[in-house]
């Protein structure tokens, strides 16, 4: 291998006979058709190896290529470069006085490693990242350009895809016009006699976070659009300091809080652009379940609190809208998202992702495609009813398995 290259979090160094940084689409189409095994790195925000091409792959980086941002203010739309951040498209979008729906909790992240791994932000109305995706143009096994938008049946396939359909030269988001959110944050909210919807459906997105060292939350960060009404929050009380949501992490890596208005994409996001997000030194794993569940499967982390606080650094709960994409993990269904980032400690921190994967399991969880998880593939793939349609999808647009790698085939089935 040319170079060592690591994920962000450092837990996985990716094996690959080759690292490429296409300066060009040419050159890009030129080593796609050229190499036998390619897979994209993003990014590199996931803490898995579904990136990875293995050691007789090249893994391309789309860094080289000039970032195409191009805004089309009376479409109200944006098409994105492959390698574009969240960071610098929602700059650019908010100074045409635009905005994308939603936003993860961090803006470091590329756009086209989000929607294909089912990234998403909260809001029981907001669907993923992907959401508002409508239309993806790859270059595919042979190095020409395929185009699939809102509507071509191949859709629902194509936008959350793990990377396995080829190389994502380019998005098209909708937008929509700015608007500005205020930050709202609460301290000790109990779990007992939670009311799950009313909390979570408070405002356009909330989170919920705890260490599982009580049985309870603590803190609720709420985001409320100011063209929507002021509802009341009377279930906890209000935050006195600016927060971070992991212990002992300074509040100035957080976005603006105490209801301060200001712009969608500095307050969507809980950490600031220009700071390290969460601790940095982490490991992240995250379930979504039928929101439906979502109180149950509270309660069953709290059944096991006293294995998954030593080393957890915080959990957040947050909410999806149900979505299509076949491989979306809030496909079909209106989700309920309980996330874990762990100490960074793979050996001890893997007993404890088995045991809170068995606490959830009758809640069918399907575990965030960019995080660590245990769960046997067979028991992911059951839980995925169009599956099949994606490998058929796949099958076309990559007869010979040039974008497929360990993680796509154990998740496909071989
Ligand atoms: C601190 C932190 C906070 C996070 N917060 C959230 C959150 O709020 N919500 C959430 O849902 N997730 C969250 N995540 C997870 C993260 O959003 C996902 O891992 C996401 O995939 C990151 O995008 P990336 O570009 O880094 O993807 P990468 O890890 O680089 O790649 C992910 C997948 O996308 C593919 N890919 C990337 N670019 C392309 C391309 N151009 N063409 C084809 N395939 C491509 C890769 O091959 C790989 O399969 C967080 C992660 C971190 C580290």
């Amino acid at each position: 291998m040319t170079e060592t290259v690591t994920n962000w979090a450092g837990n996985i160094v990716f094996a690959a006979k080759e690292v490429h940084r296409p300066r060009s689409l040419d050159e890009l189409r030129a080593l796609v058709s050229g190499s036998a095994r390619v897979r994209v790195l993003g990014s590199g925000h996931s803490f898995n190896k579904i990136a990875e091409p293995g050691g007789d792959g090249v893994l391309l980086s789309l860094d080289g290529l000039t970032g195409e941002i191009d805004v089309d203010v009376s479409a109200r739309t944006v098409r994105v470069g492959g390698g574009v951040r969240y960071a610098e498209l929602a700059r650019r979008v908010h100074e045409h006085g635009l905005a994308l729906a939603n936003m993860a909790s961090l803006p470091h992240i590329s756009v086209a490693g989000s929607v294909a791994t089912g990234t998403h932000g909260s809001g029981v109305a907001n669907g993923p990242l992907a959401a508002s995706v409508r239309e993806v143009e790859i270059v595919t096994a042979d190095g020409s350009t395929v185009v699939v938008g809102r509507g071509d049946r191949r859709f629902d396939g194509a936008v959350t895809s793990l990377g396995a359909l080829g190389v994502v030269t380019a998005l098209t988001l909708d937008l929509e016009p700015a608007y500005e959110v205020e930050q709202h944050l609460f301290t000790e909210l109990p779990l007992e006699g939670l009311d799950f919807e009313r909390v979570a459906g408070a405002a356009y997105s909330v989170s919920l976070f705890t260490d599982w060292g009580a049985p309870g939350f603590r803190q609720v960060w709420v985001k409320r659009r100011t063209d929507e009404p002021l509802a009341d929050f009377p279930w906890a009380a209000p935050a006195v300091e600016a927060l971070h949501p992991v212990p002992g992490m300074p509040a100035v890596n957080c976005t603006a809080q105490f209801g301060v208005p200001g712009p969608w994409h500095e307050r969507l996001p809980h950490f600031r652009a220009e700071f390290t997000p969460s601790s940095g030194n982490e490991l992240q794993s995250e379930y979504l379940l039928p929101r439906a569940h979502a109180l149950r499967a509270l309660r069953a982390i709290e059944g096991i609190r006293r294995t998954v606080a030593p080393v957890l650094q915080i959990c957040e709960v947050r909410t999806v809208a149900a979505d299509e994409q076949w491989l979306s993990p809030s496909h079909g269904r209106d989700t309920v998202a309980l996330h874990f980032t762990w100490i960074e400690d793979t050996a001890a921190v893997l007993p404890v992702v088995r045991a809170v994967e068995g606490a959830l399991e009758p809640f069918e969880p399907r575990p965030h495609w960019g995080k660590v998880f245990q769960l046997p593939p067979d028991a992911v793939r059951g839980r995925y009813p169009r599956i099949d349609d994606f490998t058929a999808l796949a099958r076309v647009l990559d007869p010979a398995g040039k974008f497929s790698n360990a993680f796509v085939r154990d998740v496909l089935g071989g």
